[in-house]
C-alpha cells in the first residue's frame, strides 16, 4: 500500500513547478488576495506559500490532507458547475507522501494560529500555536527525499534553473489571470519576482511583461461553440519586433481556458483546437496566406496549418482545468 501511495502521489506531484502551482491554487479557491512563495535551493530544501485567504477549519484539519478529501465538492452537481481549481482533494495527501508538511492556519473564527505537521499519511503528527495572522501558510521541506532518482534528476543547476523559470512563468499566467492578485517570489532569501495588485488584465500583462512587450501582443477574446468554454489571451503579433524583447514569441504567447492559463501539450481538446485555429484566423487573416513564417502552401489541409501555426506562435492547448470566474 506504501508503495502504490508512494507512485500514485510521484504522478501528481513531479516537480518543484507542480507543488507550488497546487499550492497556489489552494489558495485561489481559498479566496487569497496575497500570495507570497519562499523558495529555498530550488524549492528542493523548502517551498512555502504563504496566503491569507479563508484558512482552514478546525472540524476539516483532520482530514485536509487525507487523499481525495476535498472541501470544496458536496454533491454530484457540484461537480458540474466547478467554479474552483481543486476538486479531487489529491494533492496535499501527495505532496505528504513525498516531503515534510507543515500547514499553518486560521479562519476568522479562530482566536489565533496553529501549526499542524503532518505525517507521510496526511495524518495531523503534532500541532502548536503560531503568531501568523489569518489564511494558509504550507510549507513543505526535502521533496522527493523517498524518490531518489526524481531528486538526482534535478541535480544539474542547469535543470534547477529551468525549474525556477517554469515557477516564474507560472506565476506570470496567474499574475494576468488575476489582475487583483499580490504575488511575490523569493529564493533564497531575495525576492526574485513580484506583481502587485492592478484593475485589469491589461495592467497585469504590463505590469508583469512591461509596455515594450504588451505593445508586440494581440489580446483576444473567443467564443467557443460550446458556451462553457471561453478562450482568451495574448498572442504575439505577426510582424511584431523581436528586438524589442528578450522573450521568444512562444513567451508572448498567453491563452487562458476559462481563465486557467494553459501551458502543457499533452491534452489536445478538438472544441480548442477549433477556437485557437479561428483565433488565429482572425487575428492573421485567412489561412494559408498569411501564416507568419515560411510554409509551403500547397496540399496541406486544415489541421497541418494548425500545427504548423501552434509552431510559430506555440498556442499550446490542454489541460481543459475546471472553469474560473471570468471576471473580464
Ligand atoms: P482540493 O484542492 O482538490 O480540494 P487539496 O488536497 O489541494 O484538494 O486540498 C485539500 C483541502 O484542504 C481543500 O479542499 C481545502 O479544504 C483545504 N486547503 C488546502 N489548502 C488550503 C488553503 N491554502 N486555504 C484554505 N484551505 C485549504
Ligand atoms: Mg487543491
Amino acid at each position: 500500500a506504501e508503495t502504490i501511495r508512494l507512485l500514485s502521489s510521484s504522478q501528481v506531484i513531479t516537480s518543484v513547478v507542480s507543488v507550488v502551482k497546487e499550492l497556489i491554487e489552494n489558495s485561489l479557491d481559498a479566496g487569497a488576495t496575497n500570495i507570497d512563495i519562499k523558495l529555498e535551493n530550488y524549492g528542493f530544501n523548502k517551498i512555502e506559500v504563504r496566503d491569507n485567504g479563508n484558512g482552514i477549519k478546525v472540524a476539516d484539519v483532520p482530514v485536509m490532507a487525507i487523499k481525495h478529501y476535498t472541501s470544496k465538492i458536496n454533491s454530484s452537481e457540484d461537480l458540474e458547475r466547478l467554479t474552483t481549481y481543486g476538486f479531487r482533494g489529491e494533492a496535499l495527501g501527495s505532496i505528504c507522501s513525498v516531503s515534510e508538511v507543515l500547514i499553518t492556519t486560521k479562519t476568522d473564527a479562530d482566536d489565533i494560529s496553529t501549526q499542524y505537521a503532518l505525517d507521510s499519511n496526511g495524518h495531523v503528527a503534532s500541532q502548536k500555536p503560531s503568531h501568523l495572522g489569518q489564511g494558509t501558510t504550507v510549507t513543505v521541506l526535502k521533496l522527493f527525499k523517498n524518490l531518489p532518482v526524481r531528486k538526482q534528476f534535478y541535480s544539474t543547476n542547469r535543470k534547477c534553473k529551468e525549474e525556477l523559470k517554469k515557477v516564474q512563468d507560472l506565476l506570470t499566467a496567474y499574475g494576468i489571470i488575476k489582475p487583483d492578485l499580490r504575488i511575490t517570489l523569493t529564493h533564497n532569501k531575495a525576492v526574485i519576482w513580484q506583481k502587485t495588485r492592478v484593475s485589469d488584465h491589461k495592467m497585469a500583462c504590463m505590469s508583469v511583461l512591461g509596455t515594450a512587450v504588451m505593445g508586440s501582443m494581440v489580446p483576444f477574446q473567443h467564443c467557443c461553440e460550446d458556451p462553457e468554454i471561453n478562450l482568451s489571451g495574448f498572442l504575439p503579433k505577426a510582424e511584431s519586433d523581436s528586438s524589442l524583447t528578450s522573450l521568444s514569441s512562444s513567451e508572448r504567447s498567453f491563452v487562458f481556458i476559462n481563465n486557467r492559463p494553459v501551458h502543457q501539450k499533452e491534452i489536445l481538446k478538438e472544441s480548442v483546437l477549433f477556437a485557437v485555429e479561428n483565433v488565429l484566423k482572425s487575428l492573421y487573416g485567412p489561412l494559408p496566406a498569411t501564416v507568419p513564417g515560411e510554409m509551403d502552401k500547397t496540399d496541406v489541409n486544415s489541421e497541418d496549418m494548425f500545427v504548423h501555426r501552434t509552431e510559430q506562435t506555440d498556442v499550446v492547448v490542454n489541460e481543459m482545468g475546471p472553469s474560473g470566474n471570468d471576471d473580464r
